[in-house]
């Protein structure tokens, strides 16, 4: 398995806090990679440090074979990252966004598959203020892709949407990889992290207590004698919800 990103002995300081202490961690080419950790554990920090987006204080970053150090310039070229909001220009539609981040990066797009591709062809001609938080999501993690980049990075793409809106960016993310993009997401909720990632690393402040996938945590934490208090159901609250509401969208 080739490694597509390595992290090495990351320090990053913000003055005499310490918020990122020491981590290292792979990832693996193809697959989609789970950091988490609690608010202010160090994911987006640690996150935008391999985006090129920050400095690091110290430790040794290789992306695809690119040196962070040396060649910073070579890494943002095969990587997609998802806009602040404030990227979206309030007075173009999506058609005019696409044109114009193809245009940012030198890349002819085909403004008609891409939106097939995240299910907002009825909305070419919206604003992105217009969207609703389902769609602005999607249309969002389909702008990391415009560069055809091997690797995204996502940033707590699920946060505040409802259970059938993170469904389908499940689906959406995982139809990515399925193109051979690997994809590195953060993430407080351990349910999304168990049905979409193939391994995680756990980070509380400032440094990965475990990592692997869900499945060997899961196990290893049964080996060690732990038992759930309450009798597991073989349903949940939120499965209740969905098979109340169905699972298509409800955005329009
Ligand atoms: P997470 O993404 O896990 O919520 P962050 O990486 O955003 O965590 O933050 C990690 C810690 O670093 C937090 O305590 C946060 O307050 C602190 N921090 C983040 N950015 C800055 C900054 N620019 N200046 C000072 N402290 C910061």
């Amino acid at each position: 398995m080739k490694k597509i990103i390595e992290v090495q002995n990351l320090v990053k300081r913000y003055g005499n806090f310490e918020a990122v202490k020491g981590i290292s961690f792979d990832v693996n080419e193809g697959e989609i990679f789970g950091l988490l950790g609690p608010n202010g554990a160090g994911k987006s920090t640690t996150l935008e440090i391999i985006e090129t987006l920050r400095q690091k204080t110290s430790g040794k970053i290789v992306v695809d074979g690119f040196d962070l150090d040396k060649q910073p310039d070579e890494i943002k070229k095969i990587i997609g990252v998802q806009l602040q909001t404030s990227g979206y220009y309030p007075g173009l539609n999506l058609t005019e966004l696409i044109k114009l981040f193809g245009g940012l990066y030198n890349e002819k797009v085909d403004v008609t598959g891409f939106l097939q591709m995240v299910n907002l062809t009825d909305k070419a001609k919206a604003k992105y203020k217009e969207l609703s938080g389902g769609q602005k999501q999607r249309f969002s993690i389909a702008t990391t892709l415009i560069n055809q980049p091997k690797i995204i990075f996502l940033d707590e793409p699920t946060t505040g949407l409802d259970p059938q809106a993170r469904r389908n960016l499940w689906e959406l993310i995982r139809g990515i990889r399925e193109k051979g993009t690997t994809v590195i997401i953060t993430t407080h909720y351990m349910d999304e992290a168990e049905v979409l990632c193939d391994r995680v690393a756990v980070i509380d402040s400032g440094k990965i207590i475990a990592i692997d996938s869900p499945d060997k945590m899961v196990d290893d934490l049964v080996a060690s004698g732990f038992e759930r208090k309450k009798e597991v159901k073989a349903a949940t609250l939120e499965d209740v919800f969905i098979n109340l509401t169905g699972k298509s969208l409800r955005e329009e």
